[in-house]
């Protein structure tokens, strides 16, 4: 039995036969030899005889039957929290994706993590930069600068927040129901896992210099834990304010917040197509590292075909369906299907859109190892290119060209 898709295929290639009458080289069929269903003459080129994964196959249609315009191997540009191990302890768990599991993603690894309410991650620090979005519930934020000044800020879904390489923090999940996000390093190796830890520290040095370093008695210490916590069960925080009054003795403040409403800003476009947000060291100060760009699209809406020239783009998907297709010179396309707890990646200035090819709404966020966001919108480049030079390269009529954007849309509708 063929499946529905492996039907529609095959009467498409049929179809393209009967009206080109060519095997390949055609408009949307351009390889020599060719390449894609569209190209198969019986059923058996086309069908899989098994053994299969219905469940998972049914998630990549695009890896079961590429587009004919696809062509070549670029690697693996797909992982998820979805099939990631969860560390689940008392208080919440996390799971993580990094360069180990996903070789293309050097620049960035990332961390799914759950709170329950009072659940705290423990006071701890890291080698790299950390960024965060904010997907679910309330967290609250603890962070010291390295000048020494105290911050504290709650955070709903939609914020975010971003800790520099050696900067201290903790998070903790707030009423009713504690939170969760996705985290970012700046670094691919960076692992959630193995961080230091407040109570490593303390437990593994002699009492008599704790005793002098805090200008207590060692007993002091007596009962600190012998293993560390890394998630752990607290209460539920209290009041902001008072968090606020109490870290702040004698210190002063940070000169700018450590979080940023992004999900709420103002959108840098925005259309009936959909909208895209951006936060960057231009207006979230502190993110010196890294750049996001929160892209929301309606069914058939499409982020139109576009490049990074200044760093990797990591994307998480926060819900619908896309389908994603990047390309590089060789020629190379790969088609790939996301779902909603899936990462994507594209490495730096290979070309790449991202269809939403669901039902419902399609919200990503696409998070760069940069301190600004920079885009080049290939229909804006066309745009602003002498007609006749792009008339002459395209075969495409100077009128039509006319009618294409002039103002970098960023996402386009459904035609
Ligand atoms: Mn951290
Ligand atoms: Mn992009």
């Amino acid at each position: 039995m063929f499946s529905r898709r492996e039907l529609l295929a095959m009467s498409a290639a049929g179809a393209a036969m009967v009206s080109s009458g060519a095997q390949g080289a055609t408009f949307g069929n351009p390889d020599e030899p060719p390449q894609g269903a569209i190209n198969t003459k019986n059923a058996s080129s086309l069908s899989d005889p098994g053994p299969q994964n219905p469940a998972l196959a049914k998630q990549f249609p695009s890896a079961q039957t590429p587009p004919a315009t696809d062509v070549g191997g670029l690697p693996m540009n797909w992982a998820s929290f979805n099939n990631a191990p969860r560390r689940i302890q008392n208080g919440g768990w996390a799971r993580q994706v990094t360069v180990v599991d996903f070789a293309i993603s050097k620049e960035i690894s990332g961390v799914n993590m759950r709170l329950s309410a009072g659940g705290i991650r423990e006071l701890h620090w890291h080698q790299a930069a950390e960024w965060a979005i904010m997907t679910y519930g309330g967290c609250r934020i603890t962070v010291l600068d390295v000048q020494g000044r105290p911050y504290v800020a709650d955070l709903k879904a939609g914020d975010l927040w971003y800790f520099p390489p050696g900067a201290p923090h903790s998070l903790q999940g707030l009423g009713p129901d504690g939170c969760e996000f996705v985290i970012c390093f700046d670094d691919g190796h960076a692992n959630e896992f193995n961080t230091l830890l407040v109570t490593d520290w303390l437990a593994h040095t002699p009492p008599e210099v704790l005793s002098k370093n805090f200008g207590v008695p060692a007993e002091t210490f007596g009962k600190i834990p012998l293993h560390n916590l890394w998630i752990f069960q607290g209460t539920v925080p209290g009041d902001l304010a008072a968090d606020r009054a109490a870290v702040a003795r004698h210190a002063e403040a940070p000169p700018y917040p450590f979080v940023y409403s992004l999900g709420s800003s103002a959108p840098l476009k925005e259309s009936a197509a959909g909208s895209i947000r951006i936060a960057d060291s231009s207006n979230f100060k502190v993110a010196t590292t890294v750049a996001a760009a929160l892209v929301t699209m309606p069914p058939g809406a499409v982020r139109e075909m576009h490049w990074h020239p200044n760093a990797d783009e990591w994307q998480y998907y926060i819900s619908g369906q896309a389908r994603m297709t990047v390309f590089d010179t060789g020629p190379n396309a790969r088609t790939t299907d996301f779902s909603a707890g899936d990462i994507g990646y594209v490495p730096r200035n290979l070309g790449h859109y991202v269809e939403n090819v669901g039902d419902t709404d399609v919200q990503f966020v696409g998070v760069f190892r940069a301190p600004r966001y920079e885009e080049v919108s290939l229909s804006n480049w066309l745009a602003h290119t002498p007609p006749r030079l792009v008339a002459q390269h395209l075969n495409i009529d100077e009128k039509l060209i006319a009618q294409w954007p002039d103002t970098s849309p960023g996402v386009m509708p459904k035609t």
